[in-house]
């Protein structure tokens, strides 16, 4: 398998991690990610990671409830960086060096994110994990791993996801909504397909950042994307004429 990427930002929600379980984080879903990012490495492509908190708590949730939407993002945040942990632990507990860069500053915990503390990791060859999304409140994970991806130098956003693709309705409830092969970032944002939040999406755009949406549950999926083998859909910027 050759690859068509030479380094991608990989993106998992929280929920992702929590596999079977209603809530937390699934062990057998950590050692998942890790066998999968271990593959892909395996394939010359540089990879890291962003894992999102929703499997913890979402800013947005607390605000609902008539709280203050900031203190519940920065709790978000944290729910972020608390994955991130987990997913270091399973890296380390496979050989495999990691570090958590994070967007809010907690050095007892992880390194702070910076260019530098970034380019040092990825020269010593280690899987990086972003963590705590922008660290910035009113954001979410996706917006985050954009804002990385163009920062860490990725030309794609992998985002595993629970189905195979963007589909032009949720293919779990609509049995007849069909899947795209290609879009355009702009199709994504006209269309409202959801897959994304629209910050998300054109920052991505304007970076030239591929977004390849696909299915984390089938194993060994990551790497076959990352080669353009299997089912995922594309999002591509628009060609120029
Ligand atoms: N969050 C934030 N700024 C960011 C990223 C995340 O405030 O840049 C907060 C926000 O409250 C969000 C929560 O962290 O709901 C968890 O992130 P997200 O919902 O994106 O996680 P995912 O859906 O990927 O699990």
């Amino acid at each position: 398998m050759t690859p068509r990427y030479k380094r991608v930002l990989y993106k998992i929600s929280g929920e992702a991690l929590m596999g079977n379980q209603s809530s937390g984080i699934d062990p057998a879903m950590l050692e998942k990610v890790v066998s999968d990012v271990q593959e892909a490495q395996n394939l010359g492509t540089s990879i890291a990671l962003v894992v999102g908190g929703g499997n913890i708590f979402r800013g947005a949730a607390l605000a609902a409830q008539g709280m203050d939407r900031v203190t519940g993002d920065h709790m978000g945040m944290l729910a972020i960086v608390m994955n991130a942990l987990a997913l270091r632990m399973a890296f380390d507990q496979r050989g495999i060096a990691a570090t958590v860069l994070s967007g809010l500053t907690m050095p007892q915990v992880c390194e702070p994110f910076s260019q530098r503390a970034m380019i040092k990791a990825r020269e010593a060859g280690d899987v990086i994990i972003f963590a705590a999304g922008t660290g910035s409140p009113f954001f979410t994970s996706d917006t985050g791993a954009a804002l990385r991806a163009a920062e860490f130098g990725a030309q794609a956003i992998l985002k595993g996801t629970q189905v195979d693709g963007i589909y032009d309705a949720d293919p779990r409830k609509n049995p007849k909504a069909e899947r795209f092969d290609t879009l355009t970032h702009d199709q994504v944002l006209e269309k409202r397909l959801g897959i994304m939040d629209a910050a998300s999406i054109a920052l991505a755009r304007d970076n030239d950042i591929d977004v390849v949406v696909f299915s984390l549950h089938e194993t060994g999926n990551l790497a076959r994307v990352i080669c353009g083998q299997g089912t995922f859909t594309t999002v591509i910027t628009t060609p120029q004429p």
